[in-house]
Formats: C-alpha cells, structure tokens, sequence
C-alpha cells in the first residue's frame, strides 16, 4: 500500500492526514481571539455608550469560549 508523503500513513482512497497538535492549538488559540473581538464589537455595537461597565472581559471571554466550541463541532 503507498503511504502519504506527508504523515507516513497509509494512502487510502479517502486519506486525511492527521493534523498536528501544534496546529490544532493554534488554531483554537485564533479561534478564541477571533470570537472574543467579535464578542467586542457586538458589545460596542449595543453599548455604544459604553454604559455596560466592566463586560469587556467577560464578553471577550464568552465570544472566545462560544468561537472555540462552534469550532470544535465544525471540526469533530
Ligand atoms: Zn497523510
């Protein structure tokens, strides 16, 4: 059987090479900075005002953890 010039593994029909750890962490990592700015930019765009006090965190945090996980089931 031939074997993938990539992962060394064996080079079925429908071969996936698997991806690396490094490359799966940093793909989350981008994920979670990804939705927390978005987490941001929703937060500027009701809050205007800025009147919601000390949610930039938290809504940086959720927007973070709600893009890694829609991540993780696109991925799964
Ligand atoms: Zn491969």
């Amino acid at each position: 059987m031939a074997t993938c010039p990539r992962c060394k593994g064996p080079l079925t029909d429908d071969h996936h090479c698997p991806k690396r750890q490094s490359l799966v962490v940093l793909e989350i990592i981008a994920a979670a900075l990804g939705g927390g700015f978005v987490g941001l930019l929703l937060l500027a765009a009701f809050d205007p005002r800025g009147q919601i006090a000390d949610m930039d965190v938290v809504t940086f945090v959720v927007g973070g953890a709600i893009a890694v996980g829609i991540n993780r089931l696109i991925r799964s």
